[in-house]
């Protein structure tokens, strides 16, 4: 049973450092919680500490045995859990940018840092080359977790793993209702569920089904930072080959690139440069399989310089002169990955010296704008967060409270935005969920 209040709270609630919190003023007619936090990922536990710390005699419940399982899995369990910079223009959201850049930059990252650094007792350290920042120690996500847990109790949160809310009515006293046991009575409720991605580590969606249920419209959600599945068997056949390249889509001034590790997979392309732009193919999949889907633009394109180099960077290697076009390839792209280029365009026996000017165009094409053959993105269960969710125009930026319904403030990534690979995801999850608890604790 996780509903109700248990007899243990009710004493040690009441008093946090020698000082009453919240309805303590009168233990024995304290019957609920001035703020219960829904999910315990790093968005609703820095929630919690955050309304705890502002005197809000605080619950933090989860459905998982216990908050935060996937902090263990993040950065393949290393867990990078923050950028060495930010640009809130790399955030991905159908909401306004500038409610976006409001809410980010709501928090400097060196104070994020000092944060994590200081009350939450984490070690860090730079990785200079990726931009990354990971826990200093070897236990990755586990630290991390782990160190969250204990400031979040050290400031007198209350957690309750196994504990799955059903629904949330902001009309009722009991307005968190539980699957088993009596509701729990809060005055102020943190939605931080998480969104779709992962559902095995108890992020289902319910944030979503919670917020339209409480009149909110949803940006729908679709896999984001996800692989790509497609490719030919010579593509598959170089699978685990990585390289550096730029990846571009869009056309116009709607065209966007970026530039980053490529990597070859037995069924399509993966690598941070791939999982930064899936978000453009699951989209475009996520509008083709509405039920009324308009004319459908076609699926975007996504277009690879390989090694980041251009047409004319390439010209020199093509230059007229002795030996085959296949030779000069292989001394600059790494791999067969020349061969395969090569094999497509029939021209895999080419020599320099006669190459036809079409045919040089053609592998120049190949080699700086090549269109990747993708069938589909992958889904939810293989994509490391959701886009979509809880427009940001149907909170109040300074504290993320519903302009719906006062009691319900959301954080995280049940909001609608994302951040590519490299630490911002959390960084999101930790600046919503300081503004959204704060917001709760003095709503
Ligand atoms: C494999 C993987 C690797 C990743 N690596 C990184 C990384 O290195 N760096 C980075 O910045 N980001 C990374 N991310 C993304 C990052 O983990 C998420 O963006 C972040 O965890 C979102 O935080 P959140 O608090 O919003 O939600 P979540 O972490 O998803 O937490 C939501 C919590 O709510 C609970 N919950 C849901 N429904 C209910 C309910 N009905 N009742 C009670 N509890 C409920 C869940 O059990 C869960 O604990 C990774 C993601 C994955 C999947």
């Amino acid at each position: 049973m996780c509903g109700g209040r248990s007899s243990s709270e009710y004493s040690d609630a009441a008093f946090v450092n020698g000082r009453p919190l919240g309805y303590a003023s009168s233990v024995t007619k304290k019957t609920g919680f001035d703020v219960v936090v829904i999910g315990g990922g790093p968005s609703g536990m820095t929630a919690a500490y955050f309304a705890a710390k502002a005197g809000a005699d605080v619950l933090l419940v989860d459905s998982r045995p216990s908050p935060g399982e996937k902090i263990l899995l993040s950065g393949g369990g290393r867990c990078n859990v923050l950028p060495v910079s930010v640009g809130p223009e790399a955030y991905v959201t159908d909401s306004s940018p500038h409610s976006l850049r409001k809410i980010l930059l709501s928090w400097p990252l060196e104070e994020v840092r000092g944060f994590l650094e200081g009350p939450i007792g984490l070690r860090l350290i730079e990785q200079k080359r990726t931009g990354k920042v990971f826990p200093a120690g070897s236990g990755g996500g586990a630290e991390v977790r782990d160190a969250f847990i204990k400031a979040i109790r050290r400031t007198g949160v209350k957690v309750r793993g196994k504990c799955r809310v059903v629904d949330v009515l902001p009309d009722e006293r009991r307005r968190v209702v539980v699957e088993s046991g009596p509701g729990i009575v809060a005055s102020h409720v943190v939605v931080a569920t998480g969104g779709m991605s992962y559902p095995k580590t108890g992020s289902t969606g319910f944030g979503f089904e919670i917020a339209q249920r409480l009149g909110h419209s949803l940006i729908p959600p679709y896999p984001a930072l996800v692989l790509l599945y497609g490719g030919t068997p010579a593509h598959h056949g170089l699978a685990g080959l990585s390289l550096p390249v730029r990846l571009s889509t869009g056309d116009g001034n709607q065209r966007t690139s970026s530039v980053g590790d490529f990597l070859f997979t037995h069924r399509g392309y993966s690598g941070p440069v791939v999982l930064n732009a899936a978000h453009a193919i699951a989209r475009w999949g996520r509008a083709k399989a509405a039920p009324a889907a308009p004319a459908m633009s076609p699926r975007p394109a996504l277009r690879v310089s390989w090694l980041d180099r251009s047409a004319s960077d390439w010209e020199s290697v093509l230059a007229p002169g002795p030996g085959t076009v296949r030779t000069a390839l292989s001394e600059a792209l790494p791999g067969r990955l020349g061969d395969v280029l090569l094999d497509e365009l029939d021209l895999h026996e080419a020599e320099k010296s006669t190459l036809r000017r079409d045919d040089r165009a053609r592998i120049l094409k190949a080699l700086s704008d090549y269109e990747l053959p993708i069938r589909r993105a992958g889904g939810f269960g293989e994509a490391e967060v959701t886009g979509g969710g809880v427009p940001l125009g149907e909170v109040l930026p300074r504290t993320l409270g519903s302009r719906l319904v006062p009691t319900v403030f959301f954080c995280g990534e049940v909001l609608d935005a994302f951040g590519p690979i490299g630490g911002h995801n959390f960084l999101w999850a930790f600046v919503t969920g300081r503004l959204a608890g704060s917001g709760a604790a003095s709503g």
